[in-house]
């Protein structure tokens, strides 16, 4: 479903530039979870907002359900819909009540009806494991509770891909585990999944494969037991020895 050939990205900031993406090629069947894994700076976020242009690419290809990102008559607005993405802080519309979030972009990008939209959130809500919080405001939420929030409003747009960057990094350690558990549930329901996660027992347990990357690169994509018992490249083994 998702087929990245040989894409690069510098970043010119302060007079200097960075390579921080430097030729990955990947790609991600339906249904497979892709696990981005590696040192800080290696360019995993990058990555991951490349596949929803939310960063443009300076050469390669990245082509979604048959639609290429790079394309001049792709509608980068309209793909964008299509992929889902949920970052380490929630970025919920703060003065919008928990179902209001998870209604209006429904509204405003399926052109859904109220009573449409409104169903679907609670369907969401009741699915996310937060039902009876649909009329509090963000900031009367838990950031376990807020991520799941923005889990469900990701999912109401019925997206053929979903990202997660750090989803669970901000989090508090005893919600860790539940945001991991409803990730893992999305997964085994089928979801397409690129995930950029610190957390090496979920890579390991949901991933289809690993991407292991450095500085740019991709050092290692292998299956999750193989790269993790047993490690190719110095790199890596240095990476693991350090997080293990
Ligand atoms: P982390 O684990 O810390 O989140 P990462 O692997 O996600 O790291 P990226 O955020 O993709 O790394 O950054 C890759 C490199 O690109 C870094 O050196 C970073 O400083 C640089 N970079 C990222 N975004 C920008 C930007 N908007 N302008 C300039 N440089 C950037
Ligand atoms: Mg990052």
């Amino acid at each position: 479903i998702v087929i990245v050939d040989n894409i690069s990205k510098t970043f010119h900031a302060g007079g200097r530039s960075h390579r921080a993406l430097d030729g990955i090629s990947t790609t991600i069947n339906r249904g497979e979870v892709l696990v981005v894994i590696g040192p800080s700076g290696s360019g995993k976020s990058t990555f991951l907002r490349t596949l929803n242009a939310l960063e443009t690419i300076d050469s390669g290809s990245i082509i979604i359900d048959g639609v290429s990102l790079t394309a001049k008559k792709t509608n980068v607005d309209q793909l964008r819909t299509e992929v889902g993405m949920v970052f380490q802080h929630f970025n919920l519309f703060q003065h919008k009540s928990v179902l209001d979030n998870i209604i209006l972009p429904q509204k405003v990008v399926r052109r859904r009806s109220e009573a449409e939209a409104t169903k679907v959130a609670q369907d969401l809500l009741e699915k996310v494991g937060i039902p009876q919080l649909a009329d509090r405001y963000p900031s009367q939420l838990s950031g376990g509770q807020q991520q799941r929030v923005a889990i469900a409003r990701s999912l109401a747009m019925n997206p053929k891909i979903m990202l997660f960057d750090e989803a669970t990094s901000a989090l508090d350690p005893e919600t860790v585990e539940g945001v991991l558990e409803l990730m893992g549930q999305l997964a085994a329901e089928g979801m397409t999944m690129a995930v950029v996660t610190h957390e090496m027992q979920f890579a390991r347990k949901v991933g289809d494969r690993i991407l292991f990357m450095d500085n740019g690169k991709v050092v290692e994509e292998r299956k999750p037991n193989d790269f993790f018992d047993n490690p190719q490249s110095d790199r890596a083994k240095l990476f693991l020895e350090q997080i293990l």
